[in-house]
């Protein structure tokens, strides 16, 4: 086991890693090229709109037994937050009709049993067109395995694929998709119940995650980019870490979890195969109050946005695979959105509400096959460096529960 690891990159991947490493008795030090931690899982203080918000509409699940276990971890079980009951609330933006979807909470889908419960216009044995999913083998699409057509697809599938890969979920990967259902059919119903983070993702996730690293003794270091490794090929290791502030002599009983993203991963491990293709999330933020009792998240169908999420004064939409959609101007895009918003939520479309849109390009690695079969194995060829990062193959789409994962996973390979 490693006297002192040095975790570069401070997004949730390598806070989970700093985490469990200490929580194992190994001294930890953060290395982080941005001024802040948590990555692409942070809020800040936005001046437009005079609040604290947070980079994307990030939902988690309940299933997500890798999250839980981090927030529990780090003492911010607490921070999490949302229904009582697994499913989510649907408008169709085109056809102005509304439903929700309820799950069981058992094992046995007895949800699809209940045409109260079920998507509308479905008849149970419509469910069975997903069972291939759960034998899908690499490299294969969803569009090639299933029918992606008819009520349960447009209601229930697509959108939720939609959320989950980030492309079109006609041609995400097969595999992730059945991923997705098994953990479903493994933990039930309760697998879908939503939660958001109460006060913000850095309050979830971040914050208490730093404060319990520098208080077990972790060397935090902000603005601190790696620009170099130096490999010893012979020996299999890594020997020296090159930052601007200078150069870090490996010694024997240190290692490394290297947790950035794919592209910067690749700059620093030699012959690494990475995802290449990345798209874009768009979240749009509203200044307003959302109306009392408005069922969030709210899956939005047949519109601009994708999905709607609510927080005191605000309401908040999330547009998927927003590429094509960020080349418009940005009012257009905010007076697109919150039409939709507005007939979601039953407010009027005049005046538009100040607005804040935060967008990211590279948001995600597309779930797409053959991006799929370029994720990297969390160990490396040299003994002391192991990968994490949304981005490695940790058998999840990019989300919060595959990033802590696959920190979690480099970590336990160092320590084992
Ligand atoms: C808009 C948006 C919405 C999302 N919505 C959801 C959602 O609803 N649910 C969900 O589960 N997931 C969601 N995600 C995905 C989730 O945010 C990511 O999967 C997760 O945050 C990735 O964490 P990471 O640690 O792997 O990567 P990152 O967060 O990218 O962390 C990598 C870190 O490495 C640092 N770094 C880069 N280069 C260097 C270097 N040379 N030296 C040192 N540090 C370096 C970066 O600054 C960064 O802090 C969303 C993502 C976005 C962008």
């Amino acid at each position: 086991m490693p006297r002192l690891v040095h975790v570069i990159g401070a997004g949730l991947a390598g806070l989970a890693a700093a985490v469990r490493l200490q929580r194992r008795g190994v001294q930890v030090a953060l290395h982080e090229a941005a001024g802040q931690a948590g990555g692409r899982c942070r809020s800040w203080y936005d001046r437009t709109l005079a609040a604290t918000l947070d980079s994307g509409n990030h939902v988690v699940l309940a299933g997500h037994a890798e999250t839980l276990a981090y927030v529990r971890a780090i003492g911010a079980a607490d921070a999490l937050t949302g229904p009582e009951e697994p499913g989510f609330a649907f408008m169709d933006l085109a056809a102005r009709s509304r439903w929700s979807v309820r799950f069981s909470r058992s094992r046995l889908p007895l949800w699809i049993a209940d045409a109260n419960a079920r998507v509308p216009d479905t008849r149970l044995t419509d469910y069975l067109a997903v069972l291939p999913l759960l034998f899908a083998k690499p490299g294969r699409s969803i569009g090639q395995i299933m029918p992606c057509v008819g009520p349960l697809w447009d209601r229930l599938l697509r959108p939720l694929y939609l959320a989950a890969l980030n492309v079109d979920p006609r041609d995400a990967s097969a595999e992730l998709a059945g991923a997705m259902l098994r953990e479903a059919l493994t933990i039930g119903g309760e697998a879908f119940r939503p939660l958001t983070a109460r006060n913000g993702l850095s309050s979830a996730f971040v914050d208490p995650a730093l404060r319990m690293l520098q208080h077990g003794g972790a060397a935090i270091r902000l603005e601190s980019p790696l620009n170099e490794i130096a490999y010893d090929d012979a020996a299999r290791r890594a020997v020296a870490l090159d930052f601007d502030s200078g150069q870090v002599l490996l010694g024997a009983d240190e290692a490394v979890v290297l947790a950035v993203p794919a592209a910067a991963a690749a700059a620093l491990v030699p012959g690494l195969q990475t995802p290449q293709r990345h798209t874009a999330i768009a979240t749009l933020h509203f200044a307003v109050e959302p109306p009392p009792g408005l069922a969030t998240p709210m899956v939005l169908v047949n519109g601009t946005a994708n999905w709607l999420s609510a927080s005191a004064g605000r309401l908040v939409a999330t547009i998927h695979d927003a590429g094509a959609l960020l080349q418009l101007a940005p009012d257009e895009l905010a007076r697109r959105v919150w039409a939709d918003v507005a007939a979601a939520t039953s407010l009027p479309v005049e005046p538009l509400p100040a607005w804040q849109i935060v967008s990211d390009t590279q948001a995600v690695f597309a779930a797409e096959p053959q991006e799929e079969l370029r994720r990297p194995a969390a160990r490396t060829r040299w003994n002391n460096v192991t990968l994490a990062g949304d981005w490695t193959a940790t058998g999840l789409p990019a989300t919060i529960e595959g990033a802590i994962c696959s920190g979690r996973k480099a970590a336990d390979l160092l320590l084992s």
